[in-house]
């Protein structure tokens, strides 16, 4: 499933450029041993699907793992946010799920701290594809809630 075949989306060409670059070579994509805490959840309106696996120390999320189909902005995100979010505490995790969802909400500014993720802040445009780039972002959520 290509960007171009799924998705009318028009994106600036850089930005589309990082967002299939995750897709075809996805960061922190795989399934942990022994993970603190996994969470499934899925997109009816896309067939979107993430399984995204956190471990987790003395408040740091040392590992994060995500695997799942679908398309290209769905799991260009989940690769964005496994590799941003690994290495910070849970408050801090915290504070990227809030910058990205102020991103999703159209606050351009709020992903200025956010590296590849910036990529996705076009898709606020389109509110059926918020759903595709959130979804992981939900994953992250439940994992926090349920470590709390
Ligand atoms: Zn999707």
């Amino acid at each position: 499933m290509s960007l171009e075949s799924s998705h009318p989306v028009q994106l600036n060409e850089l930005y589309r450029e990082v967002i299939m670059d995750h897709y075809r070579r996805p960061r922190n994509k795989g399934t942990l041993e022994n993970p603190s805490v996994s969470v499934d959840l899925h997109n009816p309106t896309c067939g979107d699907e993430i399984t995204l696996q956190l471990l987790v120390r003395d408040g740091t999320i040392q590992k994060a793992r995500f695997a799942g189909r679908g398309c290209s902005i769905s799991q260009a995100s989940a690769s964005m946010m496994a590799q941003q979010v690994e290495g910070k505490t849970l408050a801090e995790a915290e504070e990227i799920i809030h910058r990205f969802k102020r991103m999703m909400r159209g606050d351009e500014a709020a992903g200025e701290t956010l590296g590849d993720l910036m990529a996705l802040h076009g898709v606020a445009k389109f509110p059926v594809r918020v759903k595709c780039a959130l979804l992981a972002w939900e994953a992250l959520e439940r994992s926090l809630e349920q470590l709390s």
